[in-house]
């Protein structure tokens, strides 16, 4: 079978390439081993925000009688809440395969495999074995937990990755997480809100690696539920203990009834002929420029296999990129299009959330940047205030350089940051210096303005 474009991987930039693709009238087919929708879908994103969000109404129905509301029984009915989640994710992925269908891409289910630069063989679901031409071919194969080589880990019943932990059957007592990351810090977020004794191992000296390190610290702070352990390494799985040593050799132990391991993800580069046929795999994920290319001419590789970002919302970016080049290389051209990764922003959703995008203070200072920064609580706003109480964790920090006051970074910690930090990553995307941000209007009153009220405490 003959197709202009091959899209190896049905996740969130595997689908949204074929879309795009689609949609300028080439024959594409879509290549998917489990479901479409990917790990985002089905056993990412939206289902821990789905439980996330359960979470958040169980917290607040037990504490709303400072607000005036009074519930008695509030209680987690665990069995309803996974339901929930497995319903929100079912619905959106069969309104995704008919949006695809309706796009006129061909959905094939199977397992792919590169054989040349414009060829791809299918073992179906259903026993058959297809080869498939295609002009075009976008690699989107993600990427998968990582499960380090810590004596007793592997084959360790009590030990989850997070697609294990979104099929638990109970709420656990105990739960200690390896790695104190994005993943690590969303499910001790959720488990401590539903009443789990949560214990966080990280090695490094603070959680989150992507977050500037002050709101990072005020981060952990705010899960004040959550023990963290810092700057600890795990030497070893017991059955049910973790045992890890500090920093200065120091020894303890951490009892669990379950146990996650979140030290981070690989990208899935093996399994489907790339390095049978050339492709170029450096620092363990497929080599691409700007523009998505591989180093061999027709094939093209978006999202977490490339190692640039593993967040979805990079992957429809770079399926864009990858998407308006295959359409220029078909008139001879080059697309201006390029992913750029230091403007994608970044988003926490814990309780309280955060979110980011551009440089942290340290990174700034790190490239050599003359650093100015300014950083106001979300107390300035009316609504954080009547929605939040007054002693709630939120703040909005602004790094931007000295002399040409142009914005570097925008870091936030608190209610809705996720919503809006979009304003702040089209800011430095597009160079803007803080007085934008002075003269730009808010509307009022919502959580936003912090971000006007930082623009105007900055020195000019
Ligand atoms: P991560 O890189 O964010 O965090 C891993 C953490 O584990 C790091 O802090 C690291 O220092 C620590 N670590 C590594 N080895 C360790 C060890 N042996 N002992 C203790 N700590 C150790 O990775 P993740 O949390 O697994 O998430 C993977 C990716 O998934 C993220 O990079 C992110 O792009 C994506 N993700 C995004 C979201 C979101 O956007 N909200 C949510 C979940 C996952």
């Amino acid at each position: 079978m003959k197709y202009d474009v091959i899209v190896l991987g049905g996740g969130p930039g595997g689908y949204l390439a074929a879309e795009r693709l689609a949609a300028e009238k080439l024959k594409v087919v879509l290549i998917e081993k489990a479901e479409v929708g990917g790990t985002c879908l089905n056993i990412g994103c939206i289902p821990t925000k789905t439980l996330l969000n359960s979470a958040k109404l169980y917290a607040h129905a037990r504490d709303s009688a400072a607000f005036g509301i009074e519930a008695e029984g509030v209680r987690v009915n665990w069995p309803r809440v996974v339901a929930w989640k497995e319903e929100v994710v079912s619905r959106l992925r069969r309104g995704l395969e008919l949006s695809l269908k309706k796009g006129g891409i061909e959905i094939l289910r199977g397992q792919g495999r590169l054989t040349g630069p414009h060829s791809v063989a299918v073992d179906t679901s259903t026993g058959e074995h297809l080869p498939l031409e295609g002009d075009s071919i976008i690699v989107a194969t993600g990427s998968s937990p990582i499960i380090p080589p810590i004596p007793g880990a592997q084959g360790n019943p009590a030990v989850l990755d997070s697609t294990g932990m979104l099929a638990l059957q109970e709420v656990p007592q105990r739960l200690c997480i390896i790695g104190g990351g994005v993943i690590g810090v969303e499910f001790a977020s959720l488990f401590s809100s539903l009443g789990s004794k949560v214990t966080v191992i990280e090695m490094l000296n603070e959680i989150v690696p992507v977050m500037d390190k002050q709101m990072a610290m005020m981060l952990r702070n705010a899960l004040k539920q959550v023990t963290f352990t810092l700057g600890a390494k795990v030497t070893s799985i017991e059955g049910q203990r973790v045992l890890y040593e500090g920093a200065g050799g120091e020894k303890g132990a951490v009892e669990a009834d379950v146990i996650l391991m979140a030290v981070g993800r690989k990208a899935n580069t093996e399994g489907w002929g790339a390095r049978d046929i050339g492709l170029e795999i450096k620092n363990r994920a497929v080599a691409t420029d700007a523009h998505q290319r591989t180093n061999l001419p027709g094939i093209w590789a978006i999202g977490d296999v490339t190692g640039k970002s593993q967040l979805a919302h990079a992957a429809y970016r770079m399926a864009e990129v990858a998407a308006a080049d295959i359409l220029a290389s078909l008139k001879g051209e080059r697309s201006a299009q390029e992913f750029v990764p230091e403007t994608v922003p970044w988003a926490l959703f814990s309780l309280p959330e955060a979110a980011g995008v551009g440089y942290t203070e340290q990174e700034a200072r790190a490239k050599g940047y003359d650093v100015d920064v300014v950083r106001t609580p979300y107390g300035v706003s009316g609504r954080f205030i009547a929605e939040n109480g007054f002693s709630s964790p939120g703040s909005v920090k602004i790094i931007f350089e000295k002399d040409s006051q142009r914005i570097l970074g925008v870091h936030m910690l608190g209610a809705y940051a996720s919503e809006h930090i979009w304003g702040a990553a089209l800011a430095i995307e597009r160079k803007l210096p803080l007085s934008a941000l002075r003269t730009m209007v808010f509307p009022h009153p919502t959580v936003s303005e912090v971000i006007r009220e930082a623009a105007w405490s900055a020195h000019e």
